[in-house]
């Protein structure tokens, strides 16, 4: 574990680019807290569809978010996502879940809500995020931040071999309509649009290996650091 002053580090980038996957282990390497935003609005919208709620209908919508508590636990060593006091790690993964999620994510009272939570979460510092406006309006001052960029094919053979290998039965073409539609809807919209601001340090992984990856990341946090202390 390496040794670094009290930070939050914000990670963000289009879907499927590798972010969890360089949060989880950057967090594990500082011992921080991971936190994964994507799956707090996968998880309002698994509460939405199961529940009928419109999300045309913003009272609804209003109402609804007073009944979803979200946490995050630590099950048998992985970060598990909580809605309700029910495990839905798994389900929220869903194509069903993510043909709805970036839709949901435009809806200004759920980021609203969303981004307050983000916020206490990360009061005490220790935290690493990802998502796609942690950098830029969830920690605009966080004192490291990263911005993953992944070739389009490459990110949805990732999604895709993640899906199969949860035993999920999608074809690529799915996948990819999916990503293309979300990197759309997340790049334009008009609440908190996915931005690399100029404090973000980009990192394209499209070639690299997970291990380079956190290298690369690590040594931009020991850098930045030393001036930090200094
Ligand atoms: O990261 P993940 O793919 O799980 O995120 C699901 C969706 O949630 C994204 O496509 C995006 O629409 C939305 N999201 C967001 N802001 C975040 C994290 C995720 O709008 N900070």
């Amino acid at each position: 574990m390496i040794k670094i002053v009290d930070s939050v580090v914000a990670i963000d980038g289009f879907s499927s680019c590798g972010k969890s996957t360089l949060a989880k282990e950057l967090a594990k390497e500082l011992g921080y807290r991971f936190i994964d935003s994507g799956a707090m609005y996968r998880a309002c919208t698994l509460y939405f569809l199961d529940n009928g709620v419109d999300i045309n209908d913003i009272d609804a919508v209003t109402a609804a978010l007073n009944f979803i508590h979200i946490e995050f636990q630590n099950i048998h060593g992985y970060n598990a996502t909580i809605l309700n006091g029910k495990n839905i790690t798994s389900e929220i993964k869903s194509l069903r879940v993510a043909n709805q999620v970036s839709e949901v994510a435009t809806i200004k009272v759920v980021r609203e809500q969303m981004v307050k939570l983000q916020q206490d979460m990360g009061k005490q510092k220790r935290i690493v995020m990802d998502g796609r406006d942690i950098g830029s309006v969830v920690f605009p001052k966080a004192q490291h931040k990263f911005f993953i960029i992944a070739d389009v094919d490459i990110r949805v053979q990732r999604r895709h071999n993640e899906l199969t290998t949860k035993g999920k039965t999608v074809s690529v073409q799915d996948v990819k309509k999916n990503l293309e539609h979300r990197d759309h809807i997340d790049s334009t919209r008009k609440e908190s649009p996915l931005t690399r601001t100029p404090s973000h340090i980009l990192i394209d992984n499209s070639y690299l290996t997970r291990g380079e990856q956190l290298m690369v990341a690590l040594k931009h946090i020991k850098a930045k650091d030393r001036t930090l202390v200094a």
